[in-house]
């Protein structure tokens, strides 16, 4: 009998599965950590960015993804840092758009500050980007300035301009923060569904070098949505993102509104997703420190491989002793 590739299929890859049977299919992927904001609840002014040598190549990113493609990772999202700030990124994109051609990637998305939307958005649809995440606190150019340092909003609005005019759908990210953004919360709900973009809140993590200021300036998302109920009729909404987002619909303005509720509510029992750094460790959980180095192995042992043995033939003719017998390496 001849053989072919119908008698020996290539073995199917197992999904993967964590110690507490969920299946993780999504992955986040840190492209670069550079931003070209310095947002005070994320990243201090006087930020040190990694030496280039440790980041993963855009190429190396592209091999780890299509490694995690291979065991079922269906939703691939880029962020960063600011992803769109990372030269050559939109290679990247380009190299895993073929997934998402060929049906092994249902999303291909990213996380963007939206600083340089204008110039990529016509090509990350291109890419079979079909929506994008946009982080805007407020609407209020100054208090955009103070929160962001560096940030212009004018810029942000445009980029969200030309996304949706790429046919990308946009949803906007506000972290909620205390004395810093709660005066008009419902102002940017009737904006953003005015616009026909989804609005999520997220609650500020204790994370970064100001996690103190985060933590000063917390607000649960239940004060959120009570402050929105002052000027909207919220109804919870049964639907689902598959993310940890809990919904509401609003009356007024038909839009929806997300709930991400990390502190006051943890969604953790259904979490589908790890994280990769830009240097290539795999966090699987955001809040944990466990972490696993992929880069040297994808950099490949070979190149610790070593031009000889060195083995020593000693004076009277033995050698220096190794304690790994044969056995175990293999003769
Ligand atoms: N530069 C991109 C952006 O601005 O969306 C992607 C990276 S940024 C780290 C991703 C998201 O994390 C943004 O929505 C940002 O507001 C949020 N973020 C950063 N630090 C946070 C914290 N300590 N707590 C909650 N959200 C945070």
């Amino acid at each position: 009998m001849g053989l072919n590739n119908n008698t020996f299929p290539l073995a199917t890859p197992t999904p993967l599965i964590d110690g507490f049977a969920r299946r993780i299919d999504y992955i986040r992927v840190s492209v670069t950590d550079r931003c070209d904001f310095r947002c005070q609840y994320c990243m201090s002014e006087q930020v040190h960015f990694l030496p280039k040598a440790d980041l993963l190549t855009l190429e190396e990113l592209e091999r780890l993804c299509a490694a995690f493609i291979l065991r079922g990772v269906k939703k691939i999202r880029l962020t960063g840092g600011e992803p769109l700030v990372r030269r050559g990124v939109m290679n990247l994109f380009h190299g895993l758009s073929r997934f998402v051609d060929d049906g092994a990637l249902r999303e291909l998305t990213l996380t963007t500050n939206g600083s340089q939307l204008k110039r990529f958005a016509a090509e990350l649809a291109g890419c079979g980007v079909k929506r994008v995440n946009v982080s805007l606190d407020t609407l209020d150019a100054d208090k955009f300035r103070s929160i962001t340092r560096w940030g212009a909003l004018p810029a942000v609005l445009q980029g969200i301009d030309a996304a949706q005019a790429a046919g990308l759908r946009v949803k906007i990210n506000c972290v909620a923060l205390r004395g810093v953004n709660d005066d008009d919360f419902s102002g940017l709900a009737q904006w953003a569904h005015g616009r026909g973009m989804e609005l999520t809140f997220i609650e500020a993590m204790p994370l970064g070098e100001d996690a103190a200021g985060n933590i000063e300036h917390f607000l649960p998302l239940g004060e959120v949505a009570v402050r929105l109920s002052e000027k909207l009729t919220l109804t919870p909404s049964s639907h689902s993102s598959g993310g940890p987002a809990r919904y509401f619909d609003v009356a007024e303005t038909g839009g929806r509104i997300g709930f991400i509720t990390p502190l006051s509510h943890n969604f953790c029992e259904s979490c589908n997703r790890v994280r990769i750094t830009c240097t290539g460790e795999l966090y699987t959980c955001l809040g944990q420190e466990d972490r696993t180095d992929l880069r040297a192995p994808l950099r490949g042992a070979l190149t610790q491989k070593k031009r000889g043995h060195d083995f020593v033939a000693q004076q009277h003719g033995t050698l220096a002793p190794h304690a790994r017998p044969m056995s175990m390496t293999g003769g």
